[in-house]
């Protein structure tokens, strides 16, 4: 049985291996640090139908239909989202009843009034239930599995076809993975995939790493049974939780893909950013604050298929600030790209060339 050998631990990884179990390969998942532990935990968890984009309208509506299904993933207090105008679906894209947007106005439970587009099958999920979900699809569908934590791919080798991976453990201990000509890699890398250079493969597509920052305000009042408030016009978004709300301020530094380190001048903006929409917010004070990145191709689509000078290398990478919207269809659409070797299409790098 053929082996996929899948670089990165995140959403696009575990996305990665279901595939590639449904296409029956054994599967050895390779995570530098701990599963889920970069992008795919430090994010804002909100899940979202609508896209300015139509080709990224269908996956979206598909994974959060599918969330609804799965008991508890998806709070789904709905989306208000401003400003009011912006014609968000897609005509091309028959809507499901649940996802049509209407105009709505909320008190919110920090005193401010708030009016926008109500969506009300979007809402927040669950990371850990989404996790756990993912790691029990992966087993679920394959028939032989080695997750190997801790395991950082120092380099891939192979000037076509690859033929060897090493990694190292947490002792700086080195191992060698060689491959067989039936066998694949996926680089499913996150923020990492936009360097491939520094595991040695050849960098054939643009992908830049972007930072943003997160802040939790604490507060009695807030309560996860009201819906998430996102605000366009001045690029801020507040999600209530249990305990406090969720903010970010919608920044984007270009920056490299492996520097999550939180700057602490960006507290001295959250103040002159909450005054318009969000002043109920403005004495709260910052509990916890952290940095993540986000990583966009070009076009801001996300980059799925077979890499155009190594054949058995597969990308999913790109995901941008969509990755848990789109984490319960990624595997289907990877597995759409799969039977499209050399073939341009939205999502495969070929687009690039
Ligand atoms: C601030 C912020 C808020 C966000 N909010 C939302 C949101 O509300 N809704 C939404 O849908 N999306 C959101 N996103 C986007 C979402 O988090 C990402 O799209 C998604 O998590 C990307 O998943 P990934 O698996 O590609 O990356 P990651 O989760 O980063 O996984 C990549 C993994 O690869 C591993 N890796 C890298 N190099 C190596 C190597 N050499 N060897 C072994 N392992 C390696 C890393 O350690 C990492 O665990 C947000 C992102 C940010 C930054």
């Amino acid at each position: 049985m053929p082996t996929a050998f899948i670089i990165g631990g995140g959403i696009a990884g575990f996305n990665a291996a279901i595939a590639a179990a449904k296409k029956n390969y054994q599967i050895v998942l390779l995570e530098q640090a701990s599963f889920f532990e970069y992008a795919s935990s430090r994010n804002a968890a909100i899940a979202r139908t609508y896209d300015p984009d139509p080709e990224l309208v269908y996956p979206l509506q598909k994974s959060v239909l599918n969330m609804i299904h799965i008991p508890n993933l998806l709070n789904k207090q709905g989306l208000l989202l401003k400003p009011l105008e912006r014609d968000y679906i897609s005509e091309s894209h028959p809507l499901h009843p649940d996802l049509k947007p209407t105009h709505q106005e909320t008190k919110t439970s920090f005193g401010d009034f708030f009016s926008g587009l109500w969506i009300p099958a979007n809402g927040a999920v669950d990371l850990s239930l989404l996790h756990a979900h993912l790691k029990q699809e992966v087993v679920h569908y394959a028939t032989k599995i080695t997750f190997l934590e801790n395991a950082q791919v120092k380099e891939v080798c192979g000037s076509e076809w690859i033929h060897t991976i090493f990694y190292e453990d947490v002792n700086a201990q080195q191992s060698k993975l060689p491959l067989s000509k039936e066998d694949i890699v996926f680089l499913a890398a996150g923020s990492w995939s936009a360097n491939p250079d520094q595991i040695g493969l050849q960098k054939s597509f643009p992908l830049n790493a972007y930072k943003r920052h997160l802040f939790f305000l604490k507060s009695e009042q807030a309560s996860n049974q009201e819906p998430i408030y996102w605000s366009e016009q001045e690029d801020v978004y507040v999600k209530p939780e249990n305990g406090g709300y969720l903010v970010s301020l919608c920044e984007e530094w270009k920056t490299n893909g492996d520097d999550y380190h939180a700057d602490e001048k960006i507290i001295q903006q959250l103040p002159e950013s909450l005054k318009g929409s969000f002043q109920g917010l403005l004495h709260l004070g910052v509990q916890s604050y952290w940095a993540c990145l986000r990583t966009f191709s070009m076009d801001s689509r996300p980059i799925l298929g077979w890499d155009p000078y190594h054949p058995n290398l597969f990308h999913v990478c790109g995901l941008g600030g969509k990755g848990v919207s789109l984490s319960l269809s990624l595997a289907n659409m990877i597995l759409a790209e799969w039977d499209n070797k050399n073939a341009f299409s939205s999502f495969s790098p070929q687009r690039f060339l």
